[in-house]
């Protein structure tokens, strides 16, 4: 297990990440949703317990918004109010003890990780390479 340092875009948040071997990789997620909140082609992410993120700085300050995803099922987005970097998202069909991290926030991190898999390749722009794993929407396991 290693601890990863993250921070917000403009450093109002500040939280670290406990990220166990089989977690240490981004899940690239191509979903519509992530490319609306990136302005990219993809998010970079790792499903990890809620317990493994500490949010040393500006916890208090953070806000969220409610989507509906492909599930009907609520996702909670928690985001720096300032600069709306996204920190964590919280999806209920999970249950309550696990959340979705931004791994493109850790500050080292980011670099290091290698891609472990990517998730909705359906929605995914026919010129972007496959780099991971890719499954249509979500692995069948989750
Ligand atoms: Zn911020
Ligand atoms: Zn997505």
């Amino acid at each position: 297990m290693t601890t990863y340092p993250g921070k917000c875009h403009c450093g109002q948040t500040e939280f670290e990440a406990k990220l166990e071997k089989e977690q240490e990789g981004h899940v690239l997620c191509h979903c519509d949703t992530c490319k609306f909140l990136s302005g990219g082609t993809f998010t970079l992410n790792q499903i990890i317990p809620k317990s493994a993120l500490n949010i040393t700085k500006g916890k208090d300050a953070l806000k969220s918004y409610v989507y509906y995803g492909d599930s009907g099922k609520a996702v909670n987005c928690y985001y720096c109010p300032n600069c709306t970097s996204h920190v964590y998202h919280h999806q209920e069909i999970m249950g309550p003890d696990t959340i979705i991290l931004r791994t493109g926030l850790l500050r080292d991190g980011y670099k290091t990780l290698q891609p472990a898999a990517e998730i909705y390749g359906k929605a995914k722009l026919p010129w972007e390479k496959e780099v991971a794993q890719t499954f249509d929407t979500m692995p069948p396991s989750t």
